[in-house]
């Protein structure tokens, strides 16, 4: 990895960025109070909330490949609060008040994203608005959970089916909940600028640096590289599912989930006749599908969890058409210029995990498919607790590191996904 480190992956994100080196491989002996291990958000975010709390210059971030090469820099670009969790179940298993909580903290991560693309000037072309399209004809339940989350604060809105299908020209959606508070974005490039403000800030940022090995010696930590030496008073661990897994509890808990997104040729017009609305949009199946116009006149489509990844783009591609050919007959036949897959850190529970793993040692992970706000949450939380002692991560203390068991936890998790999808097969025969 550290001789040739792989070639950037072939999203259309990276094609319209185009290679971009953001610091150099590590190479001798470096001292920092903290290291941060991890250029996707999570440790982007937690860079830069230490750099806004003063400690830019003292902070070390280590990237094993290239900023973005993760699942950040392959996403949907959907952003919105909530976590993977679903809000019912967060509520069913911590009760009101402290789901409440949990809750207005992820929504804080992305008005802190929205801040940021401002302070920064990042950009990554946001697009107001984000729609959870219903594949089921059950209005009263859509109304009881946007009367849940109003409830919560957030100024979700009920969509009739009349206005859904005006937008969305699809016969498979019925009503929708439409978030004003979220948009969708180009998540490479705020990656990337998140990357520049925080090096901007005085972090020293190390690309094609992986870590290989976290030794605790004389209070403090040595992090090994293939080519220099880090000491550190804190580190901070955020490699979300894309790499090496650089402590044993963490390997032990994270699944890499992997999805996959394709993205059309440019057909503006075509576009314009059936994906109305500027909005990114996904379903409410457990298996959701998503799908948004890019600012190139291009559709991009994502969905179909998997545990074991497919190599063959082909074989993805076809599996994506599939979809796209359910909801959106009449684009089924638009070419695909960009097909990729991306994995995403789970943990058991689809939750985040922000909290003291050892003595100096955090780690942030689990983020699942609802990363874009919550890694901004975490970041926050850490770097909070980091400098001013502030305990609100401890409000994610019910959701722990609990194993996965790779292989057989792998089928599992599998079979769970497989379960979840005959569930939404079956519901939508029923409702
Ligand atoms: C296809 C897809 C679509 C998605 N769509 C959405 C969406 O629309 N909205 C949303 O909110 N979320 C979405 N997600 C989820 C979101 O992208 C992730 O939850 C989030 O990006 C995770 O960020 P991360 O920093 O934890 O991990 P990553 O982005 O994977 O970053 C981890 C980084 O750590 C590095 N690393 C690993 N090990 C080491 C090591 N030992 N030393 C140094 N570096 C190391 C890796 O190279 C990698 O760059 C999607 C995910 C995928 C895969």
């Amino acid at each position: 990895m550290d001789a040739h480190p792989p070639p950037d992956p072939p999203t259309w994100y990276h094609h319209r960025g185009g290679a971009v080196t953001l610091g150099p491989p590590l190479e001798g002996l470096h001292h920092a109070r903290f290291a941060v291990v991890g250029g996707g958000l999570a440790g982007l975010s937690t860079a830069l909330s230490l750099a806004e709390r003063g400690a830019g210059a003292e902070t070390v971030l280590l990237e094993a490949v290239r900023v973005g090469h993760g699942a950040s820099g392959r996403n949907g670009g959907m952003i919105s609060a909530g976590f993977t969790r679903g809000l019912d179940r967060l509520v069913a298993r911590l009760g009101r008040d402290r789901a409440r909580t949990l809750f207005a903290l992820s929504r804080e991560g992305v008005a802190l994203v929205r801040r940021r693309i401002r302070a920064h000037a990042i950009a990554c072309d946001p697009v107001d608005g984000v729609a959870e399209l219903s594949w089921f004809d059950d209005a009263r339940d859509l109304r009881a959970y946007v009367d849940l989350l109003r409830d919560f604060g957030h100024p979700a809105e009920f969509w009739p089916r009349e206005r859904v299908r005006e937008l969305w020209r699809s016969p498979r959606y019925f009503d929708a909940v439409f978030d004003p508070e979220g948009f969708h974005m180009d998540p490479l490039a705020y990656a990337r600028g998140c990357a520049r403000a925080a090096a901007a800030a005085g972090v020293r940022l190390f690309e094609a640096s992986p870590v290989r090995r976290l030794v605790r010696e004389a209070g403090r930590w040595r992090l090994e590289l293939p080519r220099g030496r880090v000491y550190a008073d804190t580190v901070i661990l955020a490699p979300g599912a894309h790499g090496p897994l650089p402590h044993p509890a963490l390997a032990r808990a994270t699944l890499g989930v992997v999805s996959y997104v394709a993205v059309t040729v440019p057909a503006a017009d075509r576009l314009a006749r059936t994906v109305v609305a500027p909005h990114a949009a996904f379903d409410d199946r457990m298996a959701t599908g998503y799908f948004r116009p890019l600012p190139d006149g291009r559709l991009l489509w994502g969905g179909h969890v998997t545990l074991f990844e497919r190599r063959d783009r082909r074989r993805i591609a076809r599996l994506v058409r599939r979809d796209l050919a359910r909801v959106f007959p009449d684009l089924a036949d638009l070419p695909f210029d960009f097909v990729w897959a991306g994995a995403m850190p789970f943990c058991r529970h689809k939750m985040p995990v922000v909290r003291p793993l050892d003595d100096g040692l955090w780690v942030a992970t689990g983020f699942g498919g609802h990363g874009l706000n919550t890694t901004a949450m975490a970041g926050e939380l850490v770097a909070a607790a980091l400098r001013d002692g502030d305990d609100r991560f401890r409000a994610l203390d019910p959701f722990g590191l609990p194993p996965v068991l790779d292989g057989l936890g792998r089928l599992a998790a599998q079979l769970h996904y497989w379960a979840f999808r005959l569930h939404d097969a079956v519901r939508g025969l029923f409702v």
